[in-house]
């Protein structure tokens, strides 16, 4: 709150020129949400797209000319040297001799939980705390949810952090019942995420990017991309096998429900359930899955 407040005042200031140095969510909302104020905007990203943890390439590069056609500019492959200025911000450095003025920087470069010192106290923790099923952590009696912690995740088969607030919310129910004695399991936590910039929707689940070679391990990735009016309406689906493990969704957005409970059931699916999950002849209801 204290940092929306202290931007909102630089802008009523007058600010007109932000350099916004990240490509996630919280850099691309907050560069969206200044560009909106009226202000000069530059995206710095350092590696080859935005969203790289959300999208697939082509998505994020048909999300890029579009966020570009609303005023947006980006320089990948690009990062910031140092922030210029003394008293007040002058600008970025992002080459030795080149430097973009800006009234105003934004920080977004990851997000990473706080363990402090946990681990001393002898708590299992790599990305974030270690839970099991319970969501229990190693420590007797010490369970962990949320952003903090480091679950089962369904499509990676490994543990990781998701932090989002559908995760943190289902565990933290789910932790606070086993801590009152309850035996709740939790089936694990999925990678989800939705944004809409300048009337276009994107949203993703699961794994958006193919792990291996095309073909590899039996994963393979399907995509479909067509133009409605000025907006591109653009779908991927990827599968191991019959199992659909990840998509992403540009334009059309509607069915992110139905195909988010397919990943979660985790059962296969009919030639025919594939083709209506790539949005093909009529649409797929979770209740023909068996
Ligand atoms: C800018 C931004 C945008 C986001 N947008 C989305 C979105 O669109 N959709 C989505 O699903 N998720 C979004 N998220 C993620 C979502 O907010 C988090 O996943 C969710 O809030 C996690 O909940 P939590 O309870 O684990 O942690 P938090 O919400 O961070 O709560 C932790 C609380 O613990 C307190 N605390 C910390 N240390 C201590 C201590 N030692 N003693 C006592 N209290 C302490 C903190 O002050 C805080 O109040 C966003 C996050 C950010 C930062």
């Amino acid at each position: 709150m204290q940092d929306a407040l202290a931007i909102n005042a630089l802008l009523e200031q007058g600010a007109q020129k932000a350099v916004v140095i990240g490509g996630g969510l919280v850099s691309l909302k907050s560069a969206y949400a200044l560009r909106k104020r009226g202000l000069e905007v530059t995206v710095l990203i350092s590696s080859g797209q935005l969203l790289s943890q959300m999208l697939d390439a082509k998505a994020a590069g048909l999300l890029q000319r579009h966020l570009e056609g609303n005023g947006l500019r980006f320089l990948l492959q690009t990062g910031a040297i140092a922030i210029t200025g003394a008293k007040h911000i002058q600008g970025v450095l992002i080459a030795p001799a080149t430097e973009l003025g800006a009234d105003i920087v934004i920080v977004g470069k990851g997000v990473r939980p706080n363990s402090g010192n946990l681990k001393e106290f002898g708590f299992k923790v790599d990305q974030g705390i270690r839970v099991d099923s319970s969501l229990a952590t190693n420590v007797p009696n010490v369970y962990a949810a949320g952003d903090i912690a480091e679950t089962w995740d369904l499509v990676r088969e490994q543990y990781t952090v998701n932090a989002t607030w559908p995760n943190a919310t289902t565990q933290g129910r789910i932790a606070g019942a086993n801590m009152c004695g309850g035996h709740e399991v939790y089936p694990g936590s999925l990678g989800l995420n939705s944004v809409d910039f300048f009337g276009l929707s994107a949203m993703s689940a699961g794994i958006t990017k193919l792990p291996m070679n095309e073909g590899q391990g039996g994963w393979y990735q399907e995509e479909n991309l067509i133009k409605v009016g000025n907006l591109p309406f653009y779908r991927t689906m990827i599968w191991q096998g019959d199992f659909l493990k990840g998509f992403v969704l540009l334009g059309d957005t509607s069915q992110c429900g139905v195909l988010t409970a397919l990943i979660k059931a985790g059962c296969p699916l009919t030639q025919t359930q594939k083709k209506l999950a790539m949005g093909k002849r009529g649409t797929l209801a979770v209740g023909m899955i068996k």
